[in-house]
């Protein structure tokens, strides 16, 4: 589904992402783990066309996506651009809602604006979502009554009610309270076992294990080891990097 293949980007005279090569199929949770400043968040920021890239290519079902230096983002209007980005649904940080708009609203936008629905059904897809995620009671809720866990579950909800082929989910836990983490994870959880296509950085290192069919360890702007969690885990006897990084949640 998604292919991404000897992707380049540097930040001035600084080289992000050195060459990488990843796939993500169809109905897969892959995770990808890695040291702060190893390039993890850059890779899905190019992927949702937040970033331009130099060198290599990303294709969604054969189709380009994200901006490539000098390349397509000239061709593409505004509306094709937010079409193609509610194909990557991207769940961030910060949550990143509309404070002004109530949670049912927030997951309504894209809905009406981008997928040109009626206000009604948009509503009701959008209802429907947030009750999904244990939020039918709020959603006339402004995000600031609600807890970071809850606003990252309408962040959640908005990105999923644009049927997006892949979901892209960037360190999603980590600006919330211990306590808050386990709601948020056991809606991805739930996304996951429904077949959801996930992409995902994460920091949660056991979740990743549980949670991932496929778990990528980037280091300095490359993919350093790959594999299904138990496999990837054992790798660490002859990846240094990769134990020393490991031995951290050990
Ligand atoms: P973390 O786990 O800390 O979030 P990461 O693996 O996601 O790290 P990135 O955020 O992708 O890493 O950053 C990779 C490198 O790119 C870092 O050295 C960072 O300083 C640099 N970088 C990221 N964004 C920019 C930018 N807009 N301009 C310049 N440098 C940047």
């Amino acid at each position: 589904l998604l292919g991404i293949e000897s992707l380049r980007k540097s930040f001035g005279k600084v080289e992000v992402l050195k060459g990488i090569d990843m796939a993500v199929h169809k109905g897969e949770v892959v995770s990808v783990i890695g040291p702060s400043g190893s390039g993890k968040t850059t890779l899905l920021r190019c992927v949702n066309f937040l970033e331009i890239y130099e060198r290599g290519s990303i294709r969604i079902d054969g189709q380009e996506v994200g901006y490539r230096d000098g390349d397509n983002r000239q061709r593409r209007g505004e509306t094709d651009l937010a079409r193609m980005r509610a194909e990557t649904g991207m769940v961030f940080q910060s949550f990143n809602l509309f404070p002004h708009l109530t949670a049912v609203q927030n997951v309504m936008l894209g809905l009406v604006k981008v997928r040109r629905k009626p206000k009604q059904e948009a509503r009701e897809i959008a209802e429907h979502w947030l009750k999904r995620v244990g939020l039918g009671h709020r959603i006339d809720s402004l995000p600031a009554e609600l807890s970071g866990g809850q606003q990252q579950r309408v962040g959640i909800a908005r990105a999923v009610a644009m049927e997006p082929k892949i979901l892209l989910l960037d360190e999603i836990t980590s600006a919330l309270d211990p306590e808050l983490v386990t709601e948020v994870l056991d809606v991805v959880r739930q996304l996951a076992e429904d077949g959801m296509t996930m992409l995902m950085v994460t920091h949660e290192i056991a979740f990743a294990r549980d949670a991932s069919d496929r778990i990528v360890f980037m280091d300095d702007g490359r993919v350093s080891a790959e594999g299904p969690p138990g496999e990837l885990m054992a790798q660490a006897g002859s990846n240094e990097r990769l134990d020393a990084f490991l031995s951290r949640f050990r």
